[in-house]
């Protein structure tokens, strides 16, 4: 659109009283993100500095597709992705431009952003998820699953299940086991959980606590939100679910338990790089980052921020992991051969 209005004044020979450069005023968002309630953040945006945002949503593969195809022309200013596994890939595709701001180094924790090189960083954590153990208490005793080692051992031996090995969400707890134990211990991990399984992977996280809760399932691995999601439903049979089941912080008394993140990035072409900085700014603020945990049940990426969440609060104070995402996300190459290796399909 920009370009057109330029073609435009070209033609109109008009070129020369105006700025060659995009206007400032608006700001493209590409985002993997699709939850309803994100437009709060983006109509707030819009209320506090008159920039007007375009959207557009589609999966993180087809929007890093999108972007690859339209190149150095690419309208779009700021990229918006869930986990480790996808940021990492669209850094290491070339599509971020490093970014060196005061208040994002002020605001948000160095292990949620990309590792800065010196140049700064190229993605900004800006909400953050657990990956925890949900079990059936008919099936197993919650005093053996405490741990994501526990998946493996052989006393649960056909009561494990989890979505594919290839997922992105796998692929970044696996990639955190290898940055904390090596590849071969994690590759052994992950040999244990597999022939542990109660059934082939399949499905998502929600999938995976409802299979727990009916007990095809003695214990799964999910992210937070969805059994927070099953925990604040408005039908009764998604409560009946969540009820079923009991929750479990992993590794408490070890590395702490597993997260994972929102993140956001200027990208390499973005036409409006002013408004994209300013734009990841804002949502490190004090509301914006209240709308972004609450409309998805995470945890604000700003340490200082506080939620009422009432389903967040029942599952009680843990312990995170702080080992920075950058580092997991980059140890996904290993965590897929290790998938690959001991068919975690
Ligand atoms: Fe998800």
């Amino acid at each position: 659109m920009t370009k057109l209005r330029c073609a435009t004044l070209l033609l109109a020979g008009l070129v020369a009283a105006m700025p060659l450069r995009a206007a400032d005023n608006e700001l493209n968002v590409y985002s993997a993100r699709h939850y309803q309630t994100d437009q709060r953040f983006y109509d707030d945006f819009t209320k506090q500095t008159g920039t007007r945002i375009n959207l557009i949503e589609g999966s993180d593969s087809a929007l890093m597709e999108r972007l690859s195809s339209e190149g150095a022309s690419s309208p779009a200013d700021v990229l918006i992705l869930v986990d480790a596994a996808r940021l990492w890939k669209a850094e290491e595709a070339g599509l971020f431009q490093p970014v060196k701001s005061a208040v994002l180094e002020e605001r948000i924790p160095a292990h949620l952003r990309s590792i800065d090189d010196g140049e700064g960083s190229k993605w900004f954590g800006v909400s953050r998820r657990a990956r925890i153990i949900v079990y059936n208490p008919d099936k197993v005793d919650g005093e053996k699953v405490r741990n994501y080692a526990d998946l493996a051992d052989p006393a649960l031996k056909g009561l494990v299940c989890t979505r594919s090995g290839t997922h992105p969400y796998m692929l970044s707890l696996i990639g955190a086991m290898v940055e904390h134990m090596g590849a071969e211990k994690a590759e052994q991990w992950a040999a244990g959980v597999v022939s542990n399984f109660a059934r082939s992977p399949r499905g998502g996280d929600t999938d995976q606590i409802k299979a727990t809760a009916t007990g095809e399932c003695g214990v799964a691995l999910a992210n937070s939100y969805y059994l927070a999601r099953l925990m604040r439903s408005s039908k009764d049979v998604d409560r009946e679910i969540a009820d079923k089941v009991r929750a479990v912080w992993p590794d408490q008394d070890g590395n702490g338990t597993h997260m994972n993140i929102t993140g956001i990035g200027v990208l390499r072409h973005a036409p409006h790089r002013e408004a994209a900085v300013r734009f990841i700014e804002y949502l490190t603020s004090e509301q914006a980052q209240r709308f972004l945990a609450e409309g998805n049940n995470e945890w604000p990426a700003v340490e200082s921020v506080k939620i009422d969440n009432p389903a967040l609060e029942k599952l009680g104070p843990f312990k995170p992991d702080p080992l920075a995402i950058g580092r997991i996300g980059k140890a996904q190459l290993e965590a897929a051969r290790i998938v690959d290796r001991v068919g975690w399909r």
